[in-house]
């Protein structure tokens, strides 16, 4: 690669739980950061961090060799990408990186306008929670051409550990596909936590008892033992973005004409949590909400 595609100035969009610890991880590894979030008290925390906080969309994209988005969603991610004053920011040949949850389908067709007018697209998703993106072992999962790819990859290694997972899109595919798992996951765990509670049993004793065993998943390792038991319910995941992302896996399996049943249980039955919830829950709340439950209330 030669020295002048090197990247050094990056814009960031999306300065929320997951998008404030990146941008700070930039700064330190040596990365100018223009930060832009419509939030001012979020704008506000990057420059405590060491960004350089953008008073519009266009000047977090002015002069960037890079722009990452890290946002809730495709609707919001398109509205960013596609605005006319974003894209007149931006420098020939910058590339944009979706590392949001965004929609896989919707990505290509992103990736077709923007490159268009000379601008790739990357898409980037990550697993790992706000404490993987404080501590910089995030899985950040690649979808797009090789020579983008191959640009953003020391700016993605800051991140944690990146996986090519194929073509434009496939990033965000198997993103949403991984998160499938981990609801089904968590609310299984839920119910098998409220049976043996009512049984008589432990949780503590049975989280530890299928941590040594083939029930074991990210949510008896992680999520039960530092967020349910606990009592904080505070992963700074919320349970809406977890929908989002099911929501997402289900509607592929469906255009691809896969089978998914358990996952359209999963998507219904968190859909009646997430209507019965706060807005703003933190998706580990569906163990509270699953203990609240019994049978003759379903
Ligand atoms: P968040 O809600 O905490 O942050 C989103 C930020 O985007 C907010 O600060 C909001 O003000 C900002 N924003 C919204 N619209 C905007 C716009 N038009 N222009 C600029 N800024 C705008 O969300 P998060 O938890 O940081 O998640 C971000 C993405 O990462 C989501 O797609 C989510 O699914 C994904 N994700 C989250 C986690 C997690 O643990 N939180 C883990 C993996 C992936």
């Amino acid at each position: 690669m030669p020295e002048s595609d090197a990247i050094s100035t990056i814009g960031f969009v999306g300065l929320g739980n997951m998008g404030t610890p990146m941008v700070a991880r930039l700064v330190e590894a040596g990365f100018h950061v223009q930060a832009f979030d419509v939030s001012s008290d979020a704008r506000a925390r990057a420059a405590s961090h060491g960004a350089a906080a953008a008073d519009s969309l266009a000047g977090a994209a002015v002069g960037a060799d890079a722009v990452i988005l890290m946002l809730p969603n495709s609707d919001i991610v398109e509205s960013v990408a596609d605005a006319s004053d974003f894209t007149a920011a931006l420098a020939p040949g910058a590339v944009i990186v979706d590392m949001s949850s965004s929609e896989p389908l919707r990505t290509r067709a992103l990736a077709g306008r923007l490159g268009a007018i000379g601008h790739p697209l990357v898409d980037a998703p990550v697993s790992g929670g706000v404490k993987g993106a404080v501590g910089g072992s995030l899985t950040v999962m690649v979808g797009g051409d090789d020579g983008p790819v191959a640009r953003v990859e020391p700016v993605l290694g800051v991140f944690g550990r990146s996986v090519r997972a194929g073509g434009i899109g496939a990033g965000h595919a198997v993103k949403a596909l991984n998160n499938l798992l981990s609801a089904t996951h968590l609310w299984i765990t839920g119910e098998a936590i409220a049976a043996g509670e009512r049984f008589g049993l432990d949780p503590e004793v049975m989280i530890s008892i299928f941590n040594g065993s083939s029930g074991r998943s990210g949510s008896t390792e992680n999520k039960w033992p530092n967020f349910v038991l606990s009592g904080s319910y505070a992963s700074g995941f919320g349970l809406r973005l977890m929908l989002k992302d099911m929501r997402i896996a289900v509607g592929l399996a469906a255009a691809a004409g896969a089978p998914s049943r358990l996952g359209e249980a999963a998507v219904e039955l968190w859909g009646e949590a997430a209507d019965g919830l706060d807005p703003a829950a933190d998706h580990t709340e569906i163990a509270r909400w699953i203990e609240a439950r019994d049978v003759v209330s379903h």
